[in-house]
């Protein structure tokens, strides 16, 4: 096998990889924060997350995946005193409607999705002992910070000169857009809004709620051990989130947290980041709306490469809905051939090495789906002539299928669109539904109506059928 290279930001190159138990890889990808749904941005890095997972399963590994939800943090406790919530209120629902996304972008099921305010204890025991060894320290406002400057590492992720770093005024802000780059909180006092959204626990140092940075560092190291193998997230967490991350675990263990770094780049609007401060957000509903298929979209999404930016646009859209129509042509082709001809075995193998070796190469989805569109073009020509040769059709349809289980940018049949489609809309009421939101649960339920489709609400959920 040839071996598997991938970028790694602690060391800024392309590095050779295995797990270090050279069996599975255990690897750590940031999640949503749940106050509003992921839009398509937040959906590129975990597609790259996807595609990572999917990579080191073809190089015969194995993978355990963790995923953390952020359901504790600034944003959603906001929501919840406008709205009068608590914030499991807030966040239910958008879990909700992120699972129903991810599934319909066909992103695989991690191992576990823990959720921070499900993890108290392991981050008071990790606080604990950063108190202990006098990384960190009581303030007189009642929160607890790290003292960057007692951790000699710090700045080594994102190589930041710790002499630039401003010292005074401390963050107690969870939002990572500013400049925050001096002691951070890592346990904040308790604030009467906090309390009252249900965001307050009892803790050595007073009530209070976890800081962003905690959560991560004390999942990861409950789930994956002291050290594990790869740790992701969009290019935005390297600095701090990452940086705040390596000094708690590291400061705490004294063995380095995670031995790769893979960052994700973003996904443009007009030029400038998709994100929800901006508001120039899409979400997975706005896609399904305007026809885009999980197919299309995952194709659109791996024809740049995961560490180039890439911008939004409906004519880069109509091109993958195109390029998927082929591929899906061409697997109906391939499901019904009787045979084929020593070349198409030939094409075969050339793609399979061709796409394996790309995707090996630090993860270059375009070169491998470069390599199967060629391999398609060969293939189409080859089952023209016809042929008897059950082998060489064997082999084209295992390696198309090897490859096609990485990239995933088959269109499904429309039977299954249809049903997925709806489902989908159901979720979404039901979400709707479960935040008192009748207004749009009603909404959705009329619009179904209006497309023949008739449903019922029952003890033991909600059913649907074609009223025709
Ligand atoms: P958040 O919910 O803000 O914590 O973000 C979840 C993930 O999405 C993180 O890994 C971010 O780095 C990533 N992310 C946020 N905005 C974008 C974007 N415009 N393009 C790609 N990834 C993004
Ligand atoms: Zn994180």
């Amino acid at each position: 096998m040839v071996d598997f290279r991938l970028y790694n930001t602690l060391t800024r190159s392309v590095d050779v990889f295995s797990p270090a138990d050279g069996k599975t890889v255990r690897m750590y990808t940031c999640g949503p924060t749940v106050y509003n749904p992921a839009h398509v941005g937040n959906f590129r890095t975990f597609l790259f997350e996807d595609l990572l997972r999917r990579t080191i399963r073809l190089g015969g590994w194995g993978v355990h995946q963790v995923m953390n939800l952020t359901d504790v943090d600034d944003k959603i406790i906001k929501r919840a005193s406008e709205r009068g919530l608590t914030i499991s209120e807030v966040t239910e629902p958008v879990i909700e409607t992120f699972h129903v996304d991810r599934e319909f972008l066909r992103i695989q099921n991690a191992e576990e999705y823990p959720r921070a305010t499900e993890h108290l204890p392991e981050m008071i025991e990790l606080v604990r002992k950063l108190v202990e060894r006098g990384i960190a320290y009581q303030a007189d406002d009642g929160s607890v910070y790290y003292a960057i400057d007692r951790f000699p590492g710090y700045g080594k992720l994102s190589r930041l000169d710790t002499r630039e770093i401003k010292a005074g005024a401390r963050v107690v802000q969870d939002d990572y857009t500013k400049e925050n780059a001096q002691d951070f909180a890592l346990w904040k006092a308790a604030k009467p809004e906090d309390e009252k959204a249900g965001a307050a626990w009892d803790a050595p140092w007073g009530r209070g709620r976890p800081g962003w940075h905690l959560e991560c560092s004390a999942m990861a190291m409950r789930y994956l051990g002291e050290t594990m193998d790869i740790h992701c997230g969009g290019v935005d967490l390297v600095f701090p989130h990452h940086e705040d991350e390596i000094a708690q675990s590291e400061g705490a263990t004294g063995k380095p947290f995670s031995r790769f770094w893979c960052h994700g780049e973003f996904l443009l609007t007009e030029g400038s980041k998709m994100a929800k401060r901006v508001g120039n957000v899409a979400t997975v509903g706005d896609l399904r709306e305007q026809g885009v298929s999980p197919a299309a979209f995952r194709h659109f999404v791996f024809s740049t490469h995961y560490r180039k930016q890439l911008n939004l646009s409906s004519e880069a859209l109509e091109g993958s809905i195109e390029g998927v129509r082929r591929v899906g042509d061409f697997s109906d082709r391939l499901a019904s051939a009787k045979g084929g001809t020593p070349a198409l075995a030939a094409a075969a193998d050339e793609a399979e090495r061709e796409a394996t070796n790309a995707l090996f190469d630090d993860l270059n989805a375009p070169l491998a789906m470069g390599a199967l569109f060629t391999f398609i073009r060969k293939a189409n020509a080859e089952l023209d002539r016809g042929g008897d040769d059950r082998a060489a059709l064997d082999r084209a349809r295992s390696v198309f299928a090897r490859i096609n289980g990485v990239l995933d940018i088959v269109p499904s049949l429309e039977v299954g669109d249809e049903a997925s489609r709806i489902e989908a809309r159901l979720a979404y009421r039901r979400a709707a539904r479960e935040r008192r939101d009748f207004a749009t649960a009603d909404a959705i339920r009329m619009e179904l109506e209006a497309e023949g489709i008739a449903i019922e609400d029952g003890p033991s959920g909600t059913r649907w059928k074609r009223a025709r």
